[in-house]
Order: C-alpha cells, then sequence, then structure tokens
C-alpha cells in the first residue's frame, strides 16, 4: 500500500491472485467432498438454463454436465494463474475467481434445486426471467444493471441509492451484507421489484452470469468464443458495480472478474483507480452518477414529480387487500374505466388536471370508490387509430408509481393505491401528473398537449360511460377489418438489434412481433414518432409467394436489416426461411419429431416437452437472431391469429402446450376453434398432465382423432 493510504492498483490485483488463490482452493475442496459422495457421473446443472454452468459455457467452452468435468476445468484456471501483480495476471485471477464460485455455486444444486429456499437469497437468476426483461433492456426502460456488493457503512444512504437507481429504471442485484441492510429498512426486493438478492458471497457469479447469459441467448455469441463474448460485453448489458467497504481478496477477485466481463466498479474505498473501470467515489450520493457516467449508462427517464419512489422497479409490485387503502374495479366491483381521445386544439388544455369527486385523503381507509380516467390529447399527427395504443401505457405509467397496482384495461380495470402510499401523500389526482409526463415523454412527437380528468363521483362515472363503451366498440370494428391484405404496408422492428444483431421482426396487422409487446399499430404509431427509429414502414410489394407468406418488399428489407445475411422471409411458414428470432419470444412455436404436429411452449414453463427439450434449450437454439426452419418465436397472440402458420396447416396443427397456457388462453383458442368449425379442438390439445413424450402424443393424437393427422407432414 502506498503511503498516503492510496490502494495501488498494484495492491488491487495482488489482492485479486490471492483472492482467486483462495476461491480455486475452495472449489476444488468441495468438488472432492462431492465427488467422494456422489462419483464423477453425478450431473450438476443450475436450474431452467440451457447454458449449463453459463460462465464456464462461455469463457472456458468445455461441457460441464458432470462433475466429472469441473476437475480440469478448476486445473486450467489454476494453471493460468500468475503471480506478478499486473492487469493480465488479475483479468486472469477475475476469471479464475468467476469460475471457481460458479463450480462453488453450483455444486449446491446438485441434491435440490431450490438450495435457497426459505432463506432472504434467491441464487441463480433462471433464463426465463432474462427473456422476459429482453425487451426492456433493448428499449432502454432498463438502461442496464446496478450490482450492489459488501456492506454499506451508512444503511440509509443504501437505501437513497437504490431509490436512485430505480428511478432510473436500472435492474439491481444484490450481493452481501447489503441485503439484510435493505431488509432492515424495509425495502421490498425479488423479481416483481427487479432487485434480486442473490446472496452473501459467491452468489455473486450469478450477476456476472445473467449479464453473459444475455451475451448468449440475444447476441448468437457461441460457447468458449471468449473474443466474442468480452466484445459482446464491452457493448451489452451495461453493468456497474458498487462496492462498499474493505477489499478482501475475494471481493478484489469478484471486481477483476467483473471488470473482465464489461462492468465498471465504483467503489467507496481509496483506490488508485483504473479509468472507467475502478473508480473510487467518497460520497454514497454521487455513486450513481458516477456508475453511470463510468460505464456510459444514459438515462433517458423523465423524473415523475409525486410524493412516492417511480419507476419500472415498481411495474410488478403487487398492493395486497390488508395493505390496500383504496380500490376501484375488479374485486371491489365498482364501475371503473379508462378513455384516452383525440380531441380538437381549442378543447385540451396542457397539463390540467380535474378531480371529480373524492380523492384519497376524503375516502375511508379500506374503502372503494367507482373510478374514470379519462385523458385528452391533442397533436397534429396523433391519430384516432393511436388512441388504444397510448390508452394501453396508462397500464405501465400508473405500476411505476410505488404503492399503486393497475391492472386490466378499458372497462375491466382493477386499481388499488396502499396505505403506504397514501400516508407518503400519493392521491388519484397525482395519475395526472404521471400520465401527462409519461405521454409527453414518450409521444411527444405526435402529443403536444395532455389534459386528465379523474371521476370519483358515482353519477358522473355512469354518466360518461356509455361514450367509453361505444368508442371501444367502434376501435374494435376498426382493428377487426385490419388484415394483412387490408394494407399495403408492413412495419419493421430493429429495436432487439442491440442484443441480436442480424435480428429483425416484421410486423403485420395478424403477426405481432414475437416480444408480444409490439403490434401493428404499435409500429405505425412508433414510426410516426421516430421516422428514423426502430419501426419502419415497409411497402409490400409484388407478391411472390401467396401461400407462404413472402413480398418483394419484405425481402429487400429483410436483406438490409440482416446486413445482407438473409435475402427472404416467409410470413405464414415455420420450415421454410421463417422469420427469426432474437430472445425475448413469449412463446415457441416447434414442430414434433415425425413431424405430423406442432408443440407450442411458453416462458414459464419449466418442464419437459414432448419434443426432447424444456423451453431454455429450445430456446438456446432458436434465439440469437437466426432463422430456424421447423421452429419460430412468437408473441402468444400470434397464436390465434389466422395468419398462424397457415402455409402448415395453421391452428389446427397444434398438438400439445402446456396447461397453464391453454387454460390462460382457452377463451380465444375455443373462438378460433369454433371459427375453423372444430368446437371440440382445444380440449384435443394435450398438455403435461397428459404426456411429455412423443410416444404418448402421438397415442393421444390417435385416441383424440386430433386434425393434424389428416394433415399432410410438415415436411413431404
Ligand atoms: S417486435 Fe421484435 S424486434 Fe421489436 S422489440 Fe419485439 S421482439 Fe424485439
Amino acid at each position: 500500500m502506498r503511503s498516503d493510504d492510496v490502494i495501488s492498483n498494484q495492491d488491487v490485483f495482488a489482492l485479486a491472485i490471492q483472492g482467486a488463490q483462495a476461491a480455486l482452493g475452495l472449489a476444488e475442496k468441495a468438488l472432492q467432498e462431492a465427488l467422494a459422495l456422489h462419483g464423477p457421473d453425478r450431473a450438476v446443472e443450475y436450474p431452467e438454463t440451457c447454458y449449463e454452468l453459463p460462465a464456464v459455457y462461455a469463457w472456458d467452452g468445455r461441457e460441464a454436465k458432470n462433475l466429472g468435468q469441473l476437475g480440469p476445468i478448476l486445473g486450467t484456471q489454476r494453471s493460468k494463474l500468475g503471480t506478478e501483480p499486473t492487469l493480465a495476471n488479475a483479468l486472469a485471477a477475475g476469471e479464475a475467481t468467476m469460475i471457481a464460485a460458479e463450480v462453488i455455486e453450483a455444486l449446491k444444486y446438485i441434491e435440490t434445486t431450490r438450495p435457497y429456499e426459505s432463506t432472504d437469497y434467491m441464487g441463480f437468476v433462471p433464463d426465463k426471467v432474462l427473456r422476459e426483461l429482453g425487451v426492456a433492456f433493448v428499449d432502454d426502460t432498463i438502461p442496464g444493471a446496478a450490482v450492489l456488493v459488501g456492506t454499506s457503512p451508512d444503511p440509509d444512504a443504501l437505501v437513497k441509492i437504490v431509490r436512485d437507481l430505480q428511478s432510473k429504471g436500472l435492474l439491481i442485484i444484490a450481493s452481501g451484507e447489503v441485503i439484510a441492510q435493505l431488509k432492515g429498512k424495509g425495502v421490498q426486493m425479488g423479481e416483481r421489484f427487479r432487485l434480486y438478492p442473490v446472496g452473501v458471497s459467491t452468489q455473486i457469479v450469478h450477476a456476472l452470469n445473467f449479464a453473459i447469459r444475455a451475451a448468449l441467448s440475444f447476441g448468437g455469441v457461441q460457447r468458449g468464443d471468449r473474443e466474442g463474448i468480452a466484445a459482446y460485453l464491452e457493448k451489452r448489458p451495461k453493468v456497474l458495480v458498487i462496492e462498499f467497504g474493505p477489499l478482501d481478496p475475494v471481493l478484489a477477485g469478484a471486481a477483476m472478474a467483473a471488470v473482465l466481463n464489461g462492468a465498471s466498479i465504483v467503489t467507496d474505498q481509496p483506490v488508485e483507480g483504473i479509468p472507467e473501470k475502478l473508480v473510487r467515489v467518497g460520497e454514497p450520493e454521487r455513486m450513481v452518477q458516477a456508475g453511470l457516467e463510468a460505464r456510459g449508462i444514459k438515462v433517458s427517464l423523465a423524473p415523475v414529480d409525486i410524493p412516492v419512489a417511480y419507476g419500472p422497479a415498481f411495474e410488478g409490485e403487487v398492493v395486497r387487500r390488508p395493505d390496500t387503502y383504496i380500490e376501484a374495479g375488479g374485486a371491489a366491483k365498482t364501475t371503473t374505466f379508462e378513455l384516452l381521445r383525440l380531441r380538437g386544439e381549442d378543447e385540451v388544455e396542457d397539463g390540467r388536471i380535474t378531480v371529480i369527486g373524492k380523492d384519497v385523503d376524503e375516502l375511508p381507509e379500506g374503502g372503494k370508490t367507482p373510478l374514470a380516467i379519462l385523458v385528452d390529447v391533442y397533436g397534429k399527427k396523433m391519430q384516432v387509430d393511436f388512441e388504444g395504443v397510448l390508452e394501453r401505457r396508462i397500464h405501465l405509467f400508473v405500476n411505476y408509481a410505488e404503492g399503486a397496482w393497475h391492472t386490466g384495461q378499458r372497462n375491466i380495470l382493477w386499481i388499488r393505491l396502499s396505505k403506504a402510499s397514501v400516508a407518503a401523500g400519493l392521491r388519484l389526482k397525482h395519475f395526472g401528473d404521471i400520465i401527462i409526463t409519461k405521454l409527453k415523454e414518450e409521444f411527444g412527437n405526435i402529443v403536444s398537449r395532455v389534459q386528465v380528468t379523474i371521476v370519483t363521483d358515482e353519477g358522473e362515472v355512469m354518466r360518461r360511460l356509455p361514450e367509453a363503451l361505444e368508442i371501444y366498440s367502434q376501435r374494435d370494428a376498426r382493428l377487426a377489418g385490419l388484415t394483412d391484405e387490408s394494407v399495403d404496408a408492413y412495419f419493421s422492428c430493429f429495436l432487439c438489434q442491440s442484443f441480436a444483431a442480424d435480428h429483425v421482426c416484421i410486423i403485420t396487422p395478424e403477426r405481432l412481433g414475437l416480444c408480444g409487446a409490439v403490434n401493428w399499430l404499435d409500429a405505425k404509431a412508433a414510426c410516426q414518432i421516430d421516422p428514423h427509429g426502430p419501426n419502419q414502414a415497409i411497402v409490400k410489394g409484388a407478391c411472390l409467394d401467396e401461400t407462404r407468406g413472402q413480398w418483394q418488399g419484405v425481402n429487400d428489407a429483410v436483406y438490409e436489416g440482416t446486413h445482407h445475411k438473409l435475402e427472404r422471409f416467409n410470413a405464414y411458414t415455420m420450415m421454410e426461411d421463417p422469420m427469426t428470432s432474437c430472445g425475448c419470444f413469449e412463446v415457441i412455436v416447434g414442430m414434433t419429431a415425425d413431424m405430423q404436429a406442432v408443440i407450442v411452449v411458453n416462458r414459464e414453463y419449466a418442464g419437459m416437452t414432448p419434443i426432447g427439450m424444456k423451453f431454455s434449450s429450445l430456446a438456446g437454439s432458436v434465439g440469437g437472431g437466426k432463422q430456424t426452419p421447423g421452429f419460430i418465436g412468437v408473441g402468444r397472440k400470434y397464436i390465434t391469429s389466422k395468419k398462424f402458420i397457415p402455409a402448415d396447416g395453421g391452428f389446427l396443427r397444434i398438438a400439445w402446450m402446456p396447461k397453464e397456457l391453454k387454460e390462460a388462453m382457452r377463451d380465444s383458442l375455443q373462438r378460433r376453434a369454433e371459427e375453423l368449425g372444430e368446437p371440440g379442438f382445444v380440449d384435443k390439445i394435450a398438455d403435461e398432465t397428459v404426456t411429455t413424450e412423443a410416444d404418448g402424443l402421438m397415442e393421444w393424437m390417435a385416441k383424440v382423432d386430433h386434425p393434424a393427422l389428416r394433415m399432410p407432414p410438415l415436411l413431404s
């Protein structure tokens, strides 16, 4: 250490090398014990991932599926470990620490898939979380991830840091004593809050392997491609580490592992520092900003001036009945609706918020109220067709407020405000502030004036309801007439190219983007808002193949959009030149081995499917922006579209889907089956309670006389 108490980089590097030796020692010992107990053939895996041990998969490349394969992998790390305190040796130490931690953690999953059950920790974060967050990462709703490590000297300052990160939309992974500190301060953690408390020590590797899997699944980086993974992680996902307290050897090793994986570290320790990689910040209130700058994270969220925290972190927050101050709609059974309308220039006073009836401070705790949220907008480029697009955003905008819960849309709404949020000063009128701020932020190019009226007076709510119902039905009629044939242009979506470099979604009226978040009207609105943005209009041009759904204009756009890697796309078949898949698909459609049927599997389903692969394995082979004939990633709603793989037999090809998905979609599945003259079809679709075997599925199809059996094979 230098005489002025600054920790020199050489000291940090030396500590990291010591840490790697210690971590390797622990991993080797744990592995020996596991081998003695279970033998070399015992399987080792994390749950719900197709990337085995992801850090090993990416950086080493060798198979790591059983205990016997782990020894040589640790041996290689030990052999690469140098002794001189240089940056290169420190990075090697970082890699060794990461691989050792990965092995130590993976061994905990040998006998159970939930080693952290009944603790405050999550441990390994499954692939499905990454895929669910995919779109939020690419559209910068989540501009990056922050990893909190160590023990904060000031828990109140730590809470402020978390609130700051949440308001900026960053995903947070916590490791170390900070977890107990946050819990002690009442900060809610878990998947719903995008704050993942992975564990106290070696579990920090789950922050690294989360980022690594983003490169593997969205970037299409292949196993063992060290240059590819390093190059990708330099760009995305943007990770910053905020480290509190003294650097011990293992923490120093972990810090160098983070640097190896493209992260920037901000520490409160007096380090000499490495520009943009290791930065000392003495004052806790400056750590977030310094970290954002070091890692080049740009925050685009406009601050919303309300009395509670606001940000995407609260999107999944649920306000439970005992914690509810007031509720509307849903189980409260009060009339509740929301309506956004395009009005004339003179009818909208920008920024005006009106409350008709009582606000929550005049309503009794634990009560219920009717509620109408009326939003009037004006803008020269705003169109009536975009009303629904903007209106559907209200759900997200309101949910971003801590303690506000909003579900449903139109007149099927359920809204709750928590006791804590009302005590903090949140009122219904603040919905107006939220909606005005966010609409202007997201749709500022098409909307120049916004006014909001909140109605709780029952007579007034009832008086205004018929007009809303009439407008909803007019919109439905317009949408029903919107088909692939009735429009001249489709839209591309390049949003996911920041993760999957060659992926492009082609969005048609009857086929939404595979993430399920962008339909044709959304894309059209986005194109109006930013003509040079990720959604571009594609004039269909000459139809080259009506059955398979191929147009010259689409092919040209695909050729350019995939950087000349692909020459054509078929919209109506999954067997030949299908659309590519990035990684954030809601469901995967895959052909069965006998080519007689297809299965549909959603990312929430963790079990086996009759094609011998779980969703996680399927996703690993289908994603990354590749064309994979026989397999497509799609949005849920596409399953019941009239344009669902019509060239392959369409909807009636579906022979299997998970029970939960079937039940969640039962009404729309039933409607589509009836349209096709097969009212009993939905019950002919098998699920995991019937079989997860290929033979079992064939037997089931024969037993129920499944219509796919009367079709020619998918490939003849
Ligand atoms: S529509 Fe396609 S490219 Fe666009 S965000 Fe969704 S998955 Fe990504």
